[in-house]
């Protein structure tokens, strides 16, 4: 997702790099040209302006003019402004709270919603060691309910039986209790998705979180939809307060904008990358190794 940036970013500070002795003009216009790469990654302007301004100003300090290697100090304050952009520390999924947990999954359908609480199910469940739980909420779409109990069948995790007939809130309810009598350390609500944010969804979510009053509230973004995803976390947000957010297919031909505005908008850390179909398929959101993969 980041190796069209990564190129323009590596050009323009290899350029920087090379002229030995640097001038504020020198640092000027390579601050434009980085305005321009991350502009065209899609990455939101308000973002792109802050970031220009912090690089510049920093850059420009007399320390870095005047040093022997000038170029490799204006990467490092590169580096480090974009770690402070995507978020400076890794933001795992937190756990820490009394069991049975919840964690509730919401975003548009098709953002990769269903795959991902089947892939974080299976992490838990081998890595943490935990006994987790996962339940459909998608009233609507019954082969939603059936791709979640296939994918709890292929991850071997065991998922709520389906009761048609009942409401979102209903079954999150019955997936709770189900969890207390059965000593699950996690539940997973997976929320039905629309194609558009609209009122009917939002509203079934916050009752579904009124209900169950979950640790996490995680959103679910397509890389690909670039700034869309951005606005999309910000509307989740706005209305049901989300924890963090999972960016999907990042193993796709997205320009990374997604990626480098979500933290800057929303205020809120990206947990976890999907990078892939696979049920194995999910990375931690790390920005020091991710500042570190985009300047190559
Ligand atoms: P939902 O409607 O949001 O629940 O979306 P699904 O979980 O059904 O995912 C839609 C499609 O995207 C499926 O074919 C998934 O395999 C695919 N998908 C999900 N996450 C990723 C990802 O990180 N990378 C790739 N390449 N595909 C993904």
């Amino acid at each position: 997702m980041f190796d069209s940036l990564s190129d323009r970013l590596g050009g323009i500070l290899d350029k920087l790099k090379r002229r030995g002795a640097l001038t504020e003009a020198d640092v000027g216009e390579a601050m434009r040209e980085v305005r321009r790469a991350l502009i065209e990654a899609d990455v939101a302007l308000d973002v792109v302006r802050s970031f220009t301004d912090k690089v510049r100003s920093r850059a420009v300090g007399v320390e870095v003019i005047k040093s022997v290697t000038p170029g490799q100090m204006v990467v490092k304050i590169v580096h480090d402004a974009l770690v402070e952009t995507l978020g400076s520390d890794a933001d795992p999924i937190d756990l820490n709270a009394p069991a049975p947990l919840a964690i509730l999954m919401v975003g548009l359908q098709g953002s990769g919603k269903t795959t991902t609480t089947a892939k974080i199910a299976k992490r838990l469940t081998e890595r943490g060691k935990r006994r987790v739980l996962m339940a459909s909420l998608d009233t609507r779409r019954p082969a939603a309910m059936e791709q979640l109990a296939t994918l709890g069948t292929q991850v071997e995790v065991n998922t709520l039986p389906i009761v048609p007939g009942q409401s979102a809130v209903q079954i999150a309810k019955r997936a709770m209790d189900a969890a207390r009598f059965g000593n699950y350390d996690v539940v997973m609500l997976d929320t039905a998705g629309r194609v558009t944010l609209d009122e009917a969804l939002m509203a079934e979510v916050a009752e579904v979180k009124a209900a169950t009053n979950p640790h996490e509230v995680l959103l679910v973004a397509d890389s690909l939809t670039g700034q869309d995803a951005v606005n999309t976390a910000k509307a989740f947000d706005a209305r049901v307060s989300i924890t963090g957010i999972v960016l999907t297919r990042a193993d796709g031909d997205g320009r990374g904008g997604a990626a480098l505005s979500m933290r800057a908008v929303t205020g809120k850390p990206i947990k976890l990358l999907g990078v892939g179909e696979k049920m194995d398929a999910l990375e931690d959101f790390d920005p020091q190794r991710v500042a570190g993969r985009i300047l190559g």
